[in-house]
């Protein structure tokens, strides 16, 4: 089988919850899951990673992920059992390449050729925040600086580096959550995730936010500023992959979540805000160039769709108001290009303006 198939991208999850890690992060619940969950053995890692590949079809690039924890701060014996369950995996072609999760902090040369002699492609790191007392009133334990070091030392090894940050955390504001993605997108990852911060029960985070000395963002406020940083990504050609915790069965579970912007559909939320915004310049642009029509028809990608109607089609109903249309189509279009949006007249003539996602982020300069 070939190891580069092209396709969709599967990770195969391997949970090492908590191991290693000496920090007490403010937000985490990795003891409690710890308590409950228990890092997998190392014989049951071929286990997994079978069932995992007996549900993905063929024709994708698979990665096996050790997530959950700070992968290089565990047990260096223990790291390199890990990897070398998954060798013959690599070695016949089923798995492409393999991804860890660690802090900025664990980072060093010594740990880095090892990953490297073992097939790991990517490490995404938990960076959170940029801001110095954001990370402090966090109790992350690392500063900016950190980051900077440990993404140049894996960056000059050509491993693939992947950013995860956060937005809402105890000290943190949209200027600095800002400051943060554009100091990141300046890095150049191949890859973003961004998680509001939630409060979890049981949490460092929650004692304070019963105490009334945390207060967690809004969802509204939340999808704002991931929007925001999400433009900043999208603009420097970095595709941000996640947004929003994967809302699983352990966080649906009542009481775990005891505060905090949850959605289960948040970066869905955050998508449906760039179209919308989008779609009020494309009209504007067309008013410039044809003249103040008020009954119009915007075209979209038919995967588009669902994110220029919104959720319970919101962006229909505030395109109407805030424009003040008295008629408003959305039409598919399955030839236009991604993220574009077209205008046109209703009466048939078709799209006669076209605003693509990358004008579009041009006009924001
Ligand atoms: S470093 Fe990660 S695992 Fe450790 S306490 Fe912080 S968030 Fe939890």
């Amino acid at each position: 089988m070939n190891k580069t198939r092209p396709g969709r991208h599967y990770n195969i999850p391997i949970f090492i919850p908590h191991m290693g890690c000496p920090y007490d992060c403010i937000y985490c619940d990795q003891k409690i899951i710890a308590n409950q969950t228990a890092a997998p053995a190392r014989h049951q890692v071929a286990a997994i990673i079978e069932q995992h590949l007996s549900t993905i079809p063929g024709d994708g690039c698979i990665e096996v992920g050790f997530f959950g924890g700070s992968f290089t701060a565990i047990d260096p014996f223990l790291q390199e059992d890990y990897l070398r369950q998954v060798q013959p995996y690599l070695a016949q072609g089923r798995i492409g390449g393999i991804r860890i999760s660690t802090r900025p902090d664990c980072i060093a040369g010594e740990n880095l050729d090892m990953l490297a002699r073992y097939g790991v492609t990517m490490i995404e790191l938990g960076v959170q925040s940029m801001d110095e007392a954001v990370l402090a009133a966090s109790g992350r334990g690392y500063g900016p600086g950190d980051v900077r070091t440990s993404c140049n030392l894996i960056q000059a090894r050509n491993f693939q580096l992947g950013i995860q940050l956060m937005i809402g955390l105890p000290a943190d504001n949209q200027a600095r959550d800002i400051a943060t993605a554009v100091e990141i997108a300046g890095i150049g990852p191949q890859t973003v995730r961004i998680y509001p911060t939630l409060v979890l029960t049981g949490t460092h985070l929650a004692a304070l936010y019963e105490q009334g000395r945390y207060m967690p963002l809004q969802l509204q406020e939340a999808v704002h500023i991931c929007k925001e940083m999400f433009l900043v990504f999208d603009r420097c050609n970095i595709p941000v992959i996640r947004m929003g915790l994967y809302p699983g069965e352990e966080l649906r579970r009542p009481g775990v979540v005891q505060a905090g912007p949850f959605h289960s559909s948040f970066g869905e939320l955050v998508e449906q805000m760039v179209f919308r915004e989008q779609a009020c310049s494309a009209v504007r642009r067309y008013w410039s160039c044809f003249g103040a029509e008020s009954s119009l028809c915007l075209y979209v990608h038919d995967r588009d769709l669902s994110k220029m109607l919104g959720h319970r089609r919101q962006n229909f109903q505030y395109l109407c108001q805030d424009l003040g249309l008295v008629g408003l189509e959305v039409r598919v279009n399955g030839d236009q290009v991604r993220n574009s949006i077209g205008v046109g007249k209703q009466t048939g003539l078709g799209c006669q303006l076209l605003l693509p996602r990358a004008d579009y982020l041009q006009s924001l300069l």
